[in-house]
């Protein structure tokens, strides 16, 4: 057994075969992730045994419960080189990023409910960022009190400090931009655009869900305000996720998003998913301690798939920024693959740049503002290798693809 294949949940086998066969493989890492194996031990206890609430603070259980929520806080902390006073545990990243939004406009309108608020986001945030500003935008506020300037995204979905720079107006108040992108897996330069925030006095958020576990991020050296991510992007469970909350140079003020119970010090109420938090913990712990050889197996690996599919598909065309990119991810048009996988590719799990609405298929938004067309983001598909992919793997995810590009010429 190659280290790779070191624990491995058999998640592949509930996969379908084409018809022609072809072994499975799940290659959609960005959607989620398996929980790994590791992880779900460490939950285990949480559910059955150990179930207290962490806030019954009168008998051994809630002590244990509360003992574990705090170890995972110290573990996300560490991975992320924060305070753990600074980890609010969420539901996961749509709901951090929701509490960003109304957390800051909701104080903010509060504490001055005639000064304007200007919020730069851009066109290809997650949906989870998007969808709050419009509502907020088009439902419920002044429009000439709150504005949303959404900024274009370049061919490889970059967007550049000096586009930043350029929207600033001085009722700006915060910037919101995604560490590293869902679809095409491109990385954003955080660090400049993050310290030019800080120089204008605007809180800098960024949705980190697709690069906490793949990037170094050392939040106490780079001028990130608030951060988004979820457990299952990282070998977590679903349902649990967080948002640090800067807590010094400057403190952060925000408003609760849920209210009652008063947990996470009366930020964020309900009663804690400590089995979630536990897994999350544990899931940021293995990546603090594995982040790096895997990042080299990544690569190693992505390298020989980009270069094989290079070679069945000539006129591949790469969205993915070329390097400026996760380590794990890659995002391609090829030109004659329609989102309908051909028989031949169901064997791999693999996401289309495309969506079913209202019974058409349409070429996903993000790719479309990126500059390509209908036709392209019809072709395109999002591959990503993950914690137990082999490069034997890789040699047959290739001939997948090779007898596909031979059944359609
Ligand atoms: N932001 C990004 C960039 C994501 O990729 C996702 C998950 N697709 C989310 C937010 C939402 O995460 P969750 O569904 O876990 O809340």
């Amino acid at each position: 057994m190659t280290l790779e294949c070191r624990n491995k949940p058999r998640y592949e086998l509930r996969m379908l075969t084409g018809p022609r066969g072809g072994k499975p493989h799940y290659l959609d890492f960005q959607a989620t992730t398996p929980v790994d194996p590791r992880v779900f031990e460490k939950m285990r206890p949480y559910f059955s045994e150990d179930f207290g609430n962490p806030a019954s603070q009168d008998h051994a259980w809630g002590w244990t419960a509360h003992r574990a929520v705090e170890a995972a806080r110290l573990q996300v902390s560490e991975l992320l080189g924060c305070k753990p006073a600074e980890i609010f545990f969420t539901s996961g990243a749509t709901e951090a990023n929701n509490w960003t939004v109304f957390g800051l406009v909701r104080l903010w309108r509060r504490e001055n409910p005639t000064k304007k608020i200007h919020i730069i986001t851009t066109e290809i945030e997650h949906k989870s960022v998007l969808a709050p500003l419009k509502y907020l935008q088009q439902e419920i506020l002044d429009p000439n009190l709150f504005e949303v300037t959404l900024l274009p995204a370049d061919r490889h979905g970059r967007v550049e400090l000096a586009a930043f720079q350029k929207a600033w107006q001085p009722a700006t108040q915060l910037l919101s931009l995604h560490w590293a992108h869902n679809e095409l897996g491109t990385i954003q330069d955080i660090e400049s655009i993050a310290n030019w925030c800080a120089e204008k006095k605007i809180y800098f958020h960024s949705d980190a869900t697709q690069a906490v576990g793949k990037l170094p991020i050392q939040l106490q050296q780079t001028k990130v305000d608030l951060l988004s991510f979820s457990g299952h992007k990282l070998y977590g469970p679903k349902g649990i996720g967080a948002l640090y909350i800067r807590s010094l140079n400057p403190k952060v003020s925000i408003d609760p998003f849920i209210f009652g119970g008063s947990q996470e010090k009366s930020y964020r109420s309900g009663t804690l998913n400590v089995p979630g938090i536990v897994g999350l913990g544990f899931a940021c712990e293995l990546a603090s301690r594995e982040m790096l050889a895997e990042n080299q197996k990544y690569g190693r690996l992505r390298k020989i798939l980009l270069d094989g599919l290079t070679e069945i598909f000539p006129g591949l065309i790469i969205n993915t920024h070329p390097e400026q990119h996760l380590p794990h991810a890659l995002s391609l048009v090829i030109p004659w693959q329609k989102q309908v996988i051909s028989n031949s590719l169901s064997n791999l799990a693999i996401s289309s740049g495309s969506a079913c609405t209202s019974g058409e298929m349409s070429g996903s938004p993000i790719l479309k503002a990126i500059g390509l067309s209908e036709e392209q983001a019809q072709s395109t598909k999002r591959i990503s290798i993950g914690r137990w992919t082999t490069e034997d793997d890789i040699a047959d995810i290739l001939s997948s693809f090779r007898l596909d590009a031979g059944l359609q010429y």
